[in-house]
């Protein structure tokens, strides 16, 4: 198969833009599957209503007048015979295709039917004619630099070739369920013949998935007993003595899920646990006392976390709480000056600290890790396997615990995270404030906005969030801009406004982030990349626009950004539509019960929480609309993975070699 870049149309510049995508190389490049398709169909004109979708082909018959704004703007008119019918064609922006659009041309015409003016508003020109069977199309994601037509060219360019695919279905498999060839569904999912082959072509693709993902789980359940990890002999009563110096009694689901990982830490097979607790509920302290078993038996302990504002807010507050102790602590981000940062990464290297707190850099800088006993990670979903590798330094394997604020269903996360153990904290501490939840439609605005004014007057901040729209017409830009310029006429003159939103750069988010942090921002307008987990305790107040883009977990994480302090805090969700749905969030602050409605309401894509990362990415399943497929691929690969004869046939070596990828983790 070619080279990435040898196929037509990739330079150097589209293939930095593919590596932002996660397309390194032509394997990844025919695994970027359609979002949607379209059917190209010629439309039934008469039976088309005002502005409905409308494809028609015909015969141009005038030369096309151009009318410029400004450089980038302009408007092209003319004329299309459809053979019976006269239609105005009008589009936006496509001044370049007039050399092309010569009289008597045969052109598709994709657009918006005016029915009134007898105009289509046209988004795509095609010079082509329509088919007589309808043609099924991809649509790709498009992102900034690159559309999503040009990916489509890309991948076009290539299975023109002659490409080839690893298949990673054993073939009894592929004949049980006769699924179609893995390179014809490659084929059918990119260009499908009919609506039959595409089907089956999902089908397949999603089970091979799917199949992959659980033969790895269940491996890593399989092999779990037999991986040592540290043992250490640390005796209770000495953590017992830690927690009552505490400023605060643990709950009992603190000190259950403490019990937990001191077990796990004093045997000696590997800790994999993943602590899930709401927002608030006080994972950190659990965590901390976690390093500081690690700390009596001798090792270091690194906890990750995924912005530079957590890492070091986190630092301040785990000083804090072991000022008492001759424990040397070190913050590493990537932000850090240069002194600092040499000062941190010799502490690291040299053995000298016992706790190290940071971002990313942790895994990314080359860090030659002392005697690592212990890595935690907070608000992070899984490690990638590479990431894994990172932290296995001079023999020693530590123990991992994870830290989500997502919980999941237990049935789930049986399957899910089966290779790993779980403790649930359910409770949040005693007097915590609930967050007073409200549910407002659009036409309250007023109103919405006189309660922010109240709250901006006591002194407080405000949360404003603006869903991002993937398939919308705004930019995202767009989206938070109008939003913030709203915001800044009601409040802009006593108050200052910002805004935060993914397309910006990392600096600058922290910047911003850092801002409203230290209250120099009092109304921060944001798509949902406020960062998982920061603690600004004076936000009293979220604000969700079109609430009901989000999953019922996602809005309840983001509502935990607010009541964090004593404080009584408000969540107002601006919603006309399922207001239904938005409802439980008015009764309830359960986490964990907000996601099993979550789960049988929606799909899983917001169970993962805001920021879905690492090895929990389906390019095409979907756990929640395929569970039953799920369950097939989890039942299969245990059976293939009993049969040791299996592993060792040719026909699946595709397989055994991502098995010893998965064996070389831990
Ligand atoms: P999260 O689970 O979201 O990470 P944190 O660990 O940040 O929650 O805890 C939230 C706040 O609650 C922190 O300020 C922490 O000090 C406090 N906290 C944790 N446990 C208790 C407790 N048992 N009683 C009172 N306050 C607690
Ligand atoms: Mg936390």
């Amino acid at each position: 198969m070619k080279n990435i870049e040898e196929i037509k149309g990739i330079g150097l510049k589209t293939l930095e833009i593919l590596k932002r995508i996660g397309i390194n190389n032509t394997e990844d490049l025919i695994n970027y599957f359609p979002y949607r398709y379209e059917i190209i169909k010629r439309s039934d004109i008469d039976k088309l209503n005002q502005d409905d979708k409308i494809i028609v082909d015909g015969i141009i018959e005038n030369i096309p007048n151009v009318f410029y704004f400004n450089v980038k703007k302009n408007k092209m008119t003319f004329i299309l015979n459809t053979g019976d019918k006269i239609l105005n064609i009008i589009i936006f922006n496509r001044a370049f295709l007039k050399p092309r659009l010569k009289v008597g041309t045969n052109i598709i015409v994709i657009g918006k039917f005016d029915k009134k003016h007898n105009n289509i508003i046209a988004s795509d020109i095609r010079f082509d004619q329509i088919s007589e069977i309808p043609k099924i199309e991809g649509v790709y994601h498009s992102t900034s630099g690159l559309t999503g037509k040009q990916i489509k060219t890309f991948i076009d360019n290539l299975i023109k070739e002659k490409i080839t695919v690893n298949d990673y279905l054993p073939n009894n498999l592929i004949l049980k369920y006769k699924f179609l060839d893995k390179l014809l569904s490659i084929k059918e999912i990119h260009n499908p013949h009919n609506e039959d082959n595409l089907k089956r072509a999902i089908t397949r693709l999603k089970y091979e998935e799917l199949f992959l993902f659980m033969l790895q789980m269940n491996f890593l359940k399989m092999n779990k007993n037999k991986k040592m990890g540290i043992k250490r002999n640390v005796d209770y009563s000495e953590i017992e003595k830690f927690i009552k110096k505490l400023p605060f009694t643990l709950t009992n689901d603190q000190l259950k899920s403490t019990n937990d990982i001191y077990k796990d830490l004093n045997s000696n097979i590997k800790m994999n646990r993943l602590l899930q607790g709401d927002v608030g509920s006080g994972k950190t302290i659990v965590s901390i006392i976690a390093m500081y078993i690690n700390y009596l038996s001798g090792y270091m302990s690194a906890l990750m976390v995924p912005t530079e504002v957590l890492a070091k807010q986190h630092y301040e507050n785990i000083k804090n709480l072991l000022k008492d102790f001759e424990i040397n602590i070190v913050l590493l981000t990537g932000k850090m000056n240069k002194k600092s940062r040499y000062k941190a990464i010799n502490d690291i290297n040299e053995g000298l600290c016992q706790i190290i707190i940071g971002t990313h850099a942790l895994i990314t800088d080359n860090l030659n890790y002392h005697n690592l006993g212990l890595v935690i990670t907070d608000e992070q979903h899984r490690f990638g396997v590479n990431q894994r590798n990172a932290f296995k330094n001079k023999g020693i394997s530590p123990d991992i615990l994870y830290m989500s604020a997502t919980p999941i269903p237990r049935t789930y996360a049986l399957t899910l995270y089966g290779d790993m153990d779980i403790s649930n904290i359910k409770t949040l501490p005693n007097g915590r404030q609930l967050v007073n939840t409200i549910l407002k439609s659009d036409k309250e605005i007023k109103e919405i906005l006189e309660m922010m004014l109240e709250e901006l007057k006591k002194n407080h901040q405000i949360y404003v969030i603006v869903p991002l729209i993937e398939e919308s017409d705004k930019s995202e830009l767009e989206s938070v801009l109008e939003i913030y310029e709203k915001m800044n006429k009601a409040f802009g003159k006593y108050f200052v406004v910002d805004k935060l939103y993914g397309k910006m750069k990392v600096a600058e988010k922290e910047d911003v982030m850092r801002k409203f942090y230290e209250n120099k921002t009092q109304i921060l307008v944001s798509t949902t990349v406020v960062e998982v987990g920061v603690d600004v305790a004076n936000a009293t107040m979220i604000v969700i626009y079109d609430s009901y883009r989000f999953g019922l977990s996602t809005l309840h994480q983001l509502r935990g950004r607010v009541g964090r302090s004593n404080l009584p805090a408000t969540c107002i969700l601006i919603s006309n539509k399922e207001t239904k749905r938005l409802e439980i969030l008015t009764k309830t602050n359960d986490g964990f019960l907000i996601s099993e409605e979550d789960f049988k309401l929606r799909g899983s894509g917001d169970l993962f929480g805001v920021k879905q990362s690492g090895d929990m990415v389906f390019k095409i399943a979907n756990i929640k609309q395929d569970y039953n497929l799920l369950l097939k691929a989890k039942e299969d690969s245990i059976e293939f993975l009993n049969n040791n004869f299996n592993i060792n046939q040719i026909e699946n070596e595709n397989i055994k070699r991502v098995l010893e990828k998965v064996s070389n983790l831990d």
